[in-house]
């Protein structure tokens, strides 16, 4: 491990510094699992994606990881990208994946129907996406 020149016994002042080193990198590599944790619990929605992210800091090292990971993550928080792949229930709040016609909570029908071509869409559109005709104002 260590150098040939440096021999740790007659030395006890290095092998001080070594534990001290030592103890550092610990203490980083323990912050940066902590970090790890918090910052993956808050863009990742699958857990499996979180484990993957902690199983690699710690095999990794942080040195390693930190910058890898800050290039992969998602760079949204999974809140902030809720309304763009989710759908919001307009009668009870719940949110659905954008597929759905009618909400699994309440039973609201949450697209239209266009009176042409019997595509559905979003609530707030107002031309129907397949085939532009425009929808009443009313709705
Ligand atoms: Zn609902
Ligand atoms: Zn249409």
């Amino acid at each position: 491990m260590l150098p040939a020149f440096i021999n740790p016994a007659s030395s006890p002042a290095l092998i001080l510094s070594i534990q001290i080193l030592i103890g550092i990198v610990w203490f980083f590599w323990i912050i940066a699992l902590l970090w790890t944790a918090r910052d993956a619990n808050a863009r990742y929605t699958r857990q499996g994606w979180f484990w993957f992210a902690l199983f690699l800091v710690t095999m990794l090292t942080p040195f390693i990881w930190l910058p890898l990971y800050c290039v992969i993550r998602p760079i949204k928080y999974k809140w902030d990208r809720d309304g763009e792949d989710r759908l919001i229930c307009p009668s009870c709040q719940t949110s659905h994946a954008v597929q759905v016609s009618y909400c699994g909570s309440c039973g609201y029908h949450v697209k239209k129907t266009c009176h042409h071509c019997q595509a559905a869409n979003f609530l707030d559109v107002r031309y129907c996406h397949a085939c532009w005709s425009r929808f009443p104002s009313s709705s």
